[in-house]
């Protein structure tokens, strides 16, 4: 073997993914295609998950200190959703794509591991004990494991010949990153009565401190084959059927058209290979998803594929992926079908759509709607399928949730998860003899504390609370001990 895992696409995914895998220890070649980092900003929004999960690996605090990336208020279908800020720990916040990939990049960097750039996989073939990946130009590599985290147009997706049911895309809108004058900051999605929108979010701010805008257009007529260019004039024109006189493009940095196809698929795993992010499931960017969504995908495979490496993986594990983010996934797919229609997508003026649509916004003023649907767009809501691995077992209201970010008095229960391993909460003492079997895979913690025992996996859920037997949860879980 010349790697331990080789993760094919240095995007937000296959860096989150990367990241995981040194934590653990594991030995990681991350390969992309592209020979300079890509500046395309696409993903502007981080959900409150994906914070957390970032804390739980001590790499938020360094992330926020890249810039000023404010808190934001959340949308379902261009209906804000006020309260969901409240709600979270830590809330939505406007941070570019780009400068996740670049932090990333160089926090891999620092510690050994630099992106294999100008690498593009042209082949595959997977045998018993491993795979062997093929680049353009002849070179080849061979891992135990591969993770495609290449983009919604994967190759590895293609080369396994994957099924990726779903829908074609129908329609394009234009995204853009520009600069405007007279755009009211607080706005976030406008209509006009043909039915053309715009959607408006803070992306940063240029080198000058300027602000910068993510524009999304879209309306009746306005979907143009996906390689058609975009043009200012096009910016413009948009800007005016929506706005009228009163927002200006100041500059434009970059545009292009996306499609609303949907898809995902069918299988995240193959064998010794596993899809990931954008490589395992497409759809329309809204409500800030696909590359938290990713993102979730990578933490909950890293600490799998590790176990499986370091040899400890219990049976079944690595199926777990499948089991559990594929829901997840389908989950985001539901969520953002539903916006689409809501929020008349293609412009269609449908009176039909047009009530709901009305009958929503109302709906959507109530807090507790608000609760339930900044819920569902922050990750925070998603519960891992786990049954208690023993009979008698409880459904403790938080088994299969992300464990909440408890004091321990002195130390929160997420900084405990930043060496990546399991968490083991025994705050009367009771289950120090059992756990000590596994020692090298779960700290024990909490003391004393005025908490209840919980067994926490590293991606941060929790997998175990009494009444049910532990031992049988840390078999289920973190295998046999060593
Ligand atoms: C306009 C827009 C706005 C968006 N806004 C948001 C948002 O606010 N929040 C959100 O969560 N998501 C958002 N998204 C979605 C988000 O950008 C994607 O979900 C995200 O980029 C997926 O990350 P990924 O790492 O899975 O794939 P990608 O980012 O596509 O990365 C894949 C990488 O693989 C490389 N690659 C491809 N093929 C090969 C090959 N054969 N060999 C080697 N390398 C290869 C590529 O060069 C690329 O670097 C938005 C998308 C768009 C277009």
């Amino acid at each position: 073997m010349d790697t331990e895992v080789l993760v094919v696409g240095a995007g937000p995914t296959g860096m989150t993914l990367a990241n995981e895998l040194l934590t653990a220890g594991v030995s990681t070649v991350l390969v992309d295609r592209l020979a300079r980092r890509s500046e395309l900003s696409k993903a502007g929004g981080v959900q409150s998950r994906t914070l957390e999960v970032l804390d739980q690996r001590g790499l938020l605090e360094p992330l926020l200190a890249t810039g000023d990336h404010p808190v934001t208020t959340g949308h379902f279908a261009g209906v804000p959703l006020p309260h969901s800020s409240d709600r979270h720990r830590l809330p939505w916040r406007s941070v570019p794509q780009v400068v996740i990939e670049g932090f990333f990049e160089e926090h891999l960097g620092a510690r050994g591991l630099h992106v294999r750039r100008d690498h593009e996989l042209v082949g595959l073939a997977q045998d018993g004990t491993g795979v062997t990946a093929t680049f353009a130009g002849g070179t080849s590599l061979r891992a135990r494991y591969l993770v495609a985290a290449d983009g919604a147009h994967s190759t590895v997706r293609s080369l396994l010949g994957a099924a990726f049911p779903g829908e074609p895309g129908t329609l394009t809108i234009i995204a853009a990153d520009v600069r405007l004058d007279g755009a009211d900051p607080s706005a976030s999605h406008t209509w006009n009565e043909d039915g053309y929108w715009a959607a408006l979010f803070p992306l940063g701010t240029d080198a000058e401190g300027r602000p910068l805008r993510r524009l999304v257009l879209g309306g009746p007529g306005q979907s143009l084959p996906r390689e058609t260019p975009v043009t200012e004039d096009d910016i413009r024109t948009g800007l005016n059927t929506v706005f009228g006189t009163k927002v200006h493009l100041l500059e434009l940095r970059y545009a292009r058209r996306i499609t609303n196809a949907s898809r995902q698929a069918e299988r995240y795993r193959h064998g010794r290979v596993f899809l990931a992010g954008d490589a395992a499931h497409v759809h329309l960017p809204l409500g800030a998803q696909g590359m938290n969504t990713g993102m979730q995908d990578a933490f909950n495979l890293g600490w799998k594929l590790a176990a499986a490496v370091r040899g400890w993986a219990p049976a079944n594990l690595l199926d777990t992926y499948h089991a559990e983010r594929h829901p997840a996934g389908a989950a985001v797919l539901r969520n953002v079908r539903a916006q689409s229609l809501l929020m008349d997508w293609a412009g269609t003026r449908d009176p039909e759509v047009l009530a709901a649509r009305e009958i929503f916004t109302s709906l959507a003023q109530l807090p507790d709607v608000q609760n339930h649907l900044g819920d569902l767009m922050s990750g925070m809501a998603i519960r891992y399928p786990m049954r208690d691995p023993a009979p008698g077992g409880t459904s403790h209201p938080l088994l299969g949730l992300p464990v909440p970010d408890l004091d321990l008095g002195g130390v929160r229960v997420h900084e405990l998860l930043r060496a990546g391993r399991g968490v083991l909460l025994d705050p009367a003492d009771a289950y120090g003899e059992v756990a000590a079997a596994w020692s090298d895979r779960v700290v024990l913690a909490g003391r004393g504390a005025a908490i209840e025992p919980l067994l926490i996996r590293p991606d941060g859920y929790v997998c175990w609370a009494p009444p049910a037997p532990l031992e049988p949860a840390l078999h289920h879980w973190f295998g046999e001990p060593l």
